[in-house]
């Protein structure tokens, strides 16, 4: 029987074998197959692999069980993440490759260890076609990506880059509240020495991280690989629509001051002015107060996440949203107050690193290039050091749940392309 929840535990379909011909990835399937159990809820379906918890111990221990597989060096920095050293990592001018293993709540099998399994995979690869290698080379699993446990995403990859110093790091904490130091010293890592890392990113000389779409963008285009060209622009914004709260019952129509119909129309409103842009926009959260079944609220309050390819596109919709709240908000009554929580300009990936990229895997064909409205831990460095990213063709389009998925053909088909890059980049 075939169901999501399956999918996790081998990837196998029945796509195009972008990989025809071009041989195979054996060690893949193992990699992938050991990693499977690791924190998987067997009631969902879904990975629960939080930052400093056993899940995230066993998967740390499992990195570390491939790399000396493999002999490589295996270190933990300061900040948490975990590299695998071929050869001197001291020697700088690194290609560094790899992602993450952690998860969201109940998050699908390929988000972030497809990146880490694919690494060991292309070096395995790599060493099968008895290359040498005239840079060092590590893969990296970096801490912390979803940021599930502590509220803030990228935690590894921003410390170590100096997007988040210590003592906002210090002030983290869990649903618990557990802070993110405890969390450190109970999982056995000393978190006094936590914080920006310039010495490490400075022997890096190029960063590439695998991922798995997070979109249909390839399934669309009829291509397993794809290259990453910016990650868009982003932000939340908390509307507060304040109205009169009053009897279900006994208020007429006419009287009322009721802020849901605002929120409602605001919420449609955001979903027009991202078709007209090209972009998204989404009201995923909402708080209602007093929240009783009959009662008019007195106040509902509703965050907009607004995404688009670039920041023109972006401005265009949170002004139109607003502007056509206010509106409504006036008809009815209603105090409307919209705060800006979070923003995050764009990300431009290395534009000498992508084309390079497209010149490595465009020799049998051209491989698509698309930015992403996900955030990752390559966008978080690429301020620091030349990056780039490839995704792997997700046919249902699905992430962060069990539904997520890329067929083995794929997967192979990326592992390939992950060793082209590294081959040239690091080889040559
Ligand atoms: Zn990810």
């Amino acid at each position: 029987m075939t169901s999501p929840h399956d999918a996790a535990e081998a990837p196998r379909g029945s796509a195009r074998a972008a990989s025809a011909g071009r041989g195979d990835s054996p060690s893949f399937h193992a990699m992938w197959t050991s990693l499977h159990g690791i924190g998987r809820n067997a009631a969902s379906g879904g990975y629960r692999r939080y930052a400093w918890t056993q899940a995230d111990a066993d998967c740390r221990l499992w990195f570390r069980m491939q790399a000396e597989a493999r002999r490589l060096d295996v270190e933990t920095d300061r900040n948490g993440n975990q590299w695998a050293w071929l050869g001197d990592p001291t020697a700088g001018d690194a290609v560094v490759t790899g992602s993450h293993l952690d998860s969201v709540p109940d998050g699908g099998a390929f988000d972030g260890p497809l990146g880490v399994v694919s690494s060991f995979a292309a070096l395995d690869e790599l060493r099968a076609r008895g290359v040498s290698f005239k840079r060092p080379l590590a893969i990296v699993n970096f801490g912390d990506e979803e940021g599930a446990r502590f509220g803030l995403a990228c935690v590894g990859s921003r410390l170590t880059a100096g997007r988040l110093t210590k003592e906002q790091a210090y002030e983290l904490r869990d649903a618990d509240g557990i802070s993110l130091p405890q969390a450190m010293e109970a999982a056995g890592h000393d978190p006094s020495t936590i914080g920006a890392d310039p010495e490490r990113l400075a022997r890096i000389g190029a960063f590439v991280e695998l991922h798995v779409e997070q979109g249909r963008a390839l399934d669309l285009s009829g291509d397993p690989v794809g290259i990453a060209s910016s990650i868009w622009p982003h932000g939340r914004w908390r509307y507060d629509f304040a109205g009169e709260a009053n009897h279900a019952g006994t208020t007429r129509l006419v009287d009322r001051r009721d802020p849901m119909l605002t929120y409602a129309e605001t919420v449609l409103a955001a979903r027009r002015e991202a078709e007209l842009a090209g972009a998204v926009a989404t009201f995923g959260k909402i708080a209602v107060e007093p929240n009783g079944v009959n009662a008019i609220p007195s106040m509902v309050r509703g965050w907009l996440d607004a995404r688009a390819a670039d920041q023109s596109s972006l401005d265009k919709v949170v002004a139109g949203v607003e502007a056509e709240a206010r509106a409504y908000a006036e008809r009815h009554g209603i105090d409307l107050t919209v705060v800006r929580e979070s923003f995050t300009p764009i990300v431009d990936f290395s534009h000498a690193l992508r084309d390079e990229l497209s010149r490595i895997l465009g020799t049998t064909g051209k491989v698509p290039v698309l930015g992403t409205g996900a955030g990752h831990d390559a966008g978080i460095l690429s301020e620091a050091i030349p990056t780039a990213m490839l995704f792997v063709r997700n046919p249902t389009g699905v992430s962060h749940s069990p539904a997520e998925f890329a067929a083995e053909d794929d997967c192979v088909a990326g592992v390939l392309a992950l060793a082209d890059v590294l081959e040239e980049l690091a080889c040559r």
